[in-house]
C-alpha cells in the first residue's frame, strides 16, 4: 500500500514543511495540513505526507456513533515512530471520513519553529485524547 504514499520533497521544490518531532524527517508541506476542530480526536488531516511507511496491516476503530473505520498505521521512514493512520474504509462516510485520507498525530509533527502542531492548534493544553491503538496485546501470564 506505498503506490502514492512516499515522495520526494524535493519534487515539490523549496517551501515550509512539517517535521517528525522525533528524528526532524520532513513529514508533509504545510499546505497538505488541514486543521480541524476534530483533530483532537482523530489526528490531523493530510491530503499527502511523504518519507512513511504504511503498513498493509488493516486496524478497526469502532466509534461512539456506530462507524467503524479500517486504517493503516502510519510510520516514520527514519525513526520507526508511528505518525498517524491512512483511512482505508468508513462505514458511514462523511464529509471528514473520506477513504484514502490521512490522520497523523498532532503531537509527534511539528513545524519548523520545533512547536508540535497539537501545542500550535490547542495551545499546548495537556490533553491526551488520542486514538488508542486497537492492536495492542498484552501478554498473560498463565
Ligand atoms: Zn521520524
Amino acid at each position: 500500500m506505498q503506490e502514492d504514499s512516499v515522495y520526494d520533497p524535493l519534487v515539490f521544490g523549496l517551501g515550509s514543511y512539517i517535521y517528525c518531532s522525533n528524528c526532524e524527517v520532513r513529514i508533509a508541506r504545510v499546505q497538505y495540513y488541514i486543521p480541524n476542530v476534530q483533530d483532537l480526536d482523530y489526528g490531523g488531516y493530510f491530503e499527502r505526507v511523504f518519507n512513511v511507511v504504511i503498513l498493509d496491516q488493516p486496524k478497526f476503530h469502532q466509534q461512539e456513533d456506530g462507524n467503524t473505520l479500517t486504517t493503516l498505521n502510519i510510520y516514520c521512514t527514519q525513526c520507526d515512530m508511528q505518525l498517524g493512520w491512512r483511512l482505508m474504509e468508513t462505514t458511514l462516510p462523511s464529509k471528514y471520513f473520506i477513504r484514502g485520507r490521512f490522520f497523523m498525530r498532532l503531537d509527534m509533527l511539528m513545524y519548523k519553529s520545533r512547536v508540535t502542531l497539537h501545542d500550535s492548534l490547542f495551545g499546548g493544553a495537556n490533553r491526551q485524547d488520542h486514538v488508542q491503538d486497537a492492536g495492542a496485546n498484552a501478554d498473560q501470564e498463565a
